[in-house]
Formats: C-alpha cells, sequence, structure tokens
C-alpha cells in the first residue's frame, strides 16, 4: 500500500491516462460491484486518515444548512458570526469552508480542530463507502483524487486488478 504523498501525487499523474480509460471501460462492461466495495473496506483498514489529511489542503469542503447548525454550536458562536468567519463562497456559487494558504481554515498541521462537529462531505471523503450513487457514477470524480487521496489511489489500482481489463 503506498502513503508517500509526493508518490502518490507522481504516480496518480503518471497514471492519469490509465485511469481514464478504465473509467470508460467500467462504463461500458459488467462487473461486480461488491468486490470494488469490499476491497474499498481494505483500503479503509489500511489508511489512517489522521495521519494524511491531504483532502483538507488540496480540495474546498462544501457545506450545507446542517453543518454549518453543527459547525457553530460546537464552536459557540453565532451562525452570523459563523457564516463571516468560517465560510467563502466557491466557483460555482457553492457555500464552502473558508480557506488559508495551507488548505481548510480548521486545519491545524494534520488535525482537524473541529473533528467530532466535521461537515458531513468531510466524513464520508472520499465517498467510496459511503454517499449516493454507484461507482460507476462516481468514477469520473475518482481519476482526479487519485492523484492526491492514499485511498483512492491504492483502491484503483486493486480495482484494475480485479477486473481484465487490459492498460
Ligand atoms: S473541516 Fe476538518 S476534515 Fe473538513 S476539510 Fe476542514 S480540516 Fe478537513
Ligand atoms: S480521504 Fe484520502 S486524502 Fe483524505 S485524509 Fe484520507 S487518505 Fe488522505
Amino acid at each position: 500500500m503506498i502513503t508517500d504523498l509526493v508518490q502518490i501525487s507522481r504516480l496518480g499523474e503518471k497514471k492519469r491516462g490509465e485511469n481514464e480509460k478504465f473509467r470508460r471501460w467500467i462504463k461500458s462492461h459488467n462487473f461486480v460491484e461488491r468486490q470494488f466495495r469490499r476491497a474499498a473496506h481494505e483500503v479503509h483498514e489500511a489508511i489512517d486518515c489522521r495521519e494524511c489529511a491531504e483532502c483538507c489542503r488540496v480540495t474546498e469542503a462544501e457545506i450545507y444548512e446542517k453543518d454549518v447548525e453543527k459547525l457553530s454550536k460546537h464552536l459557540g458562536i453565532s451562525r452570523k458570526q459563523f457564516m463571516e468567519q468560517y465560510t467563502a463562497t466557491g466557483d460555482e456559487g457553492e457555500l464552502i469552508l473558508r480557506r488559508t494558504k495551507s488548505g481548510c481554515v480548521f486545519l491545524d498541521g494534520n488535525d482537524c480542530t473541529v473533528y467530532e462537529a466535521r461537515p458531513k462531505t468531510c466524513e464520508g471523503f472520499p465517498h467510496l463507502l459511503r454517499g449516493m450513487g454507484s461507482i460507476q457514477h462516481k468514477m469520473w470524480a475518482y481519476v482526479d483524487r487519485a492523484t492526491y487521496c492514499p485511498i483512492v489511489y491504492n483502491w484503483m489500482e486493486q480495482i484494475k486488478g480485479l477486473t481484465n481489463f487490459k492498460k
């Protein structure tokens, strides 16, 4: 299992073309989704997200009303204060957590300072195990995630081996 982030970035970019091809292959072939999910469980078990936190540095965390309520309560501030201090608008007008040069505003080193109250999207990331939709449907996002997320990178490599996909 590869967890070194420099290696993940290099390999994920190197395999971007191959992973794109795999994504298209998946759309037109039958496969056993249960096997893919089992592989996802195994990779999740083997990798400790709290040692990594790369998604908190790389991606924007979209939030919803329920997250706003939970986080402002957790921080002991009003909704208005929370919105002013900790949120921003993403490129497509969505509500996101504010970011600093090092990533999410709540990231301190590798620690999430609001871990118990973190948004739903953070809880489920990289959405291999949780979230709506089939793996086929979500595959478009995984090619990119494989360039920074060790869980997604290792999972993609494992599931390619479970099919007769030709690299
Ligand atoms: S809220 Fe926590 S888990 Fe979510 S992006 Fe920010 S630091 Fe990461
Ligand atoms: S979800 Fe991926 S990128 Fe985020 S902390 Fe876990 S292994 Fe790292």
